[in-house]
């Protein structure tokens, strides 16, 4: 098995003083860069979410399920990956959302325009670890996308930050329907 770490989403609007902050975002950056700098994988992914005009996915009156804050928007800080986390360290980046929503890392497209399964298939990944924010939102597609892909998919739930983490498990069931796996 060769396994890739994918890291979800970790930008500035999705952490602490950001416009859609998930409490632990700040600390999730933390964690990840330090995982990243162990050279544990020798391929790391990062994706982004990445607004231009994405419709009804932005709100003034929110609903925080399918409407959200403007967030992630295309030139902001706001979009930029949060520090201690910066582009240097990814092998590539796949960016998603530009003029509708998008939750999953696997509708996200490098800059040269390949999409992130073709990616991975052609750089020998057969299994993804993956991380990032929000758990119940863009980690938990991007794991069920990743097992529909044919990937081996695990969550390093320690290294995620979730938008409700009370209301887990039902995430964590349609993760083990998948055959997604949680890493211990
Ligand atoms: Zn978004």
């Amino acid at each position: 098995m060769t396994t890739a770490l994918v890291v979800v989403d970790v930008q500035n609007d999705f952490c602490e003083g950001g416009s859609l902050a998930v409490v632990g975002g700040t600390k999730v950056a933390e964690d990840v860069a330090a995982l990243i700098a162990s050279g544990t994988y020798d391929t790391v992914v990062a994706t982004r979410d990445h607004h231009i005009d994405p419709g009804t996915h932005f709100s003034e009156t929110p609903d925080f399920v399918d409407s959200w804050p403007r967030h992630c928007v295309v030139g902001t800080e706001g979009e930029k990956l949060r520090a201690p986390l910066e582009p240097g360290l990814f092998d590539e980046t796949f960016f998603k959302g530009e003029y509708e929503a998008a939750y999953s890392g696997f509708e996200g497209s490098s800059a040269s325009g390949t999409g992130l399964a073709d990616w991975l298939r052609q750089h020998g990944v057969d299994a993804i670890d993956v991380c990032g924010i929000a758990t119940d939102h863009c980690v938990r597609a991007t794991a069920l996308d990743g097992a529909r892909e044919g990937f081996a998919v695990r969550v390093l739930e320690s290294l995620t930050a979730a938008v409700s983490p009370d209301g887990l498990e039902p995430v964590r069931h349609e993760w083990a329907q998948a055959g997604v796996t949680l890493a211990e």
